[in-house]
């Protein structure tokens, strides 16, 4: 593969004009949309337009006027079309940790008499201390964490939740999750989807999965900003026969009756708890402009292609340093990033974000790249590869300057 060879499937990508919508600096190879996404250019002129004519002009009015009181529900209707789930089984609300907490205790309340959430070892830790939390409350219950290879066999009639995050944070893997809420589903047991890497990444089929719950963030993929709001799913028959312990009013059945009693409403919206970040989730309706047009299987497709590039270059070029590919070869179980293992990691990843390219770094040993389709390129890749060979071979990253350790890495 030549760099002439990258600029060719650019200009063949299907997705080309895609990155016309994004103000990604000139000169700045991003490989970090895994994480928080880059601004759609429409954000800053939609949400200016929000603050000055609907809170500023329009004020309390806009709640109605504006639509701002149904947007969490319109907005999970959007992100619903990306992940294969039906108009009204999706809401925009809270974060990640706070859907989970939601759901986790739902899910126990449903299989009464069962003790166990069943999770791996690879998955995300605010996953894991908000069962922990759960459990913590209820009593009796126990969190069973097995490797990501040891799931499917570890399911038996004690489970009554499978909380899996689809593709590992860390290393790209990808869980089958047919398969695995088949086998969660024959075992009696409920199954619960984190869809932080998958969302907006490659094409997920909540309905064709047969998942129970699902949550999932709007920042990183979908690129609705630092902080934007998450989302979360419940399968249509099972919505009206959860509770959500954030009994809040904005999942009350009649809010503006404002009773003494907690009332649920019905459907999705019980999921809902109190008043939301407006600005953000505005934010987030004008990023999802991107995906309009999009279709999650051509675009999964490029992200593989992508990584295939990128993985052949920085294997060719690097073989002599200490990189190892972290996480599966084969495309069909990974993800839309690629990490290395690097003993010097985290220094390497600042010396690569001071020559350029940036990604991230996750402990204890793992460089992490996010080749997300919608806008990186193929010449990405490739450049990333070169300035990652230099760094290597320079030994660029060996400097006090790269080391000292910053609050998020
Ligand atoms: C990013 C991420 C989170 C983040 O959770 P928040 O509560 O939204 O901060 C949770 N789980 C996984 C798997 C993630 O990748």
């Amino acid at each position: 593969m030549t760099r002439d060879d990258c600029l060719a499937l650019d200009l063949d990508d299907p997705f080309a004009r895609k990155r016309d919508f994004f103000a990604l600096p000139d000169g700045l190879i991003y490989l970090d949309g895994n994480s928080l996404g880059a601004l759609p250019k429409g954000v800053a002129a939609r949400v200016g337009r929000a603050v000055e004519e609907e809170w500023g002009a329009d004020l309390i009015t806009s709640w109605n006027k504006h639509g701002w009181f149904t947007l969490p529900g319109r907005l999970g209707d959007r992100i619903g079309s990306l992940i294969g789930a039906q108009p009204g089984t999706v809401v925009v609300a809270d974060t990640i940790s706070v859907n989970l907490f939601k759901l986790v205790a739902a899910a126990l309340q449903l299989r009464p008499g069962r003790r166990v959430i069943l999770s791996d070892t690879g998955n995300f830790p605010t996953d894991l201390y908000i069962a922990e939390g759960v459990l913590g409350m209820t009593g009796g219950h126990e969190l069973k964490l097995v490797a990501p290879e040891a799931v499917e066999a570890a399911i038996d009639e004690t489970v009554a939740l499978v909380m899996l995050t689809e593709v590992d944070y860390a290393t790209g893997r990808r869980h089958d999750m047919k398969s695995i809420t088949a086998k969660a589903h024959a075992a009696g047991a409920l199954m619960l989807w984190d869809l932080a890497h998958s969302a907006g990444a490659i094409p997920v089929d909540l309905v064709g999965a047969d998942a129970d719950f699902a949550v999932g963030c709007t920042y990183k993929y979908l690129n609705g900003g630092p902080g934007a709001p998450a989302f979360l799913y419940v399968r249509k028959d099972l919505q009206d026969a959860i509770v959500s312990p954030l009994s809040g009013w904005w999942g009350h059945a009649k809010p503006f009756a404002f009773s003494t009693g907690y009332q649920p409403a019905i459907g999705i919206t019980r999921q809902q708890c109190g008043t939301q970040a407006m600005l953000s989730m505005i934010a987030l309706d004008a990023a999802l402009d991107a995906y309009n047009g999009v279709c999650m299987q051509s675009l999964y497709a490029k992200g593989q292609a992508l990584a295939r590039v990128f993985i052949d270059e920085v294997e060719r070029r690097c073989s002599s340093y200490s990189l190892e590919l972290a996480g599966p070869r084969d495309p069909a179980r990974r993800g839309s990033q690629v990490s290395f293992r690097c003993p010097e990691g985290y220094a390497v990843m600042q010396a690569l974000i001071a020559h350029g390219v940036v990604g991230d770094f996750r402990a204890p040993d793992k460089i992490r790249f996010g080749l997300t389709p919608l806008y990186t390129r193929f010449v990405d890749a490739f450049d990333a590869a070169v300035i990652i060979e230099r760094v290597m071979a320079e030994r660029l990253w060996d400097d006090p300057r790269f080391k000292a350790r910053s609050a998020v890495t």
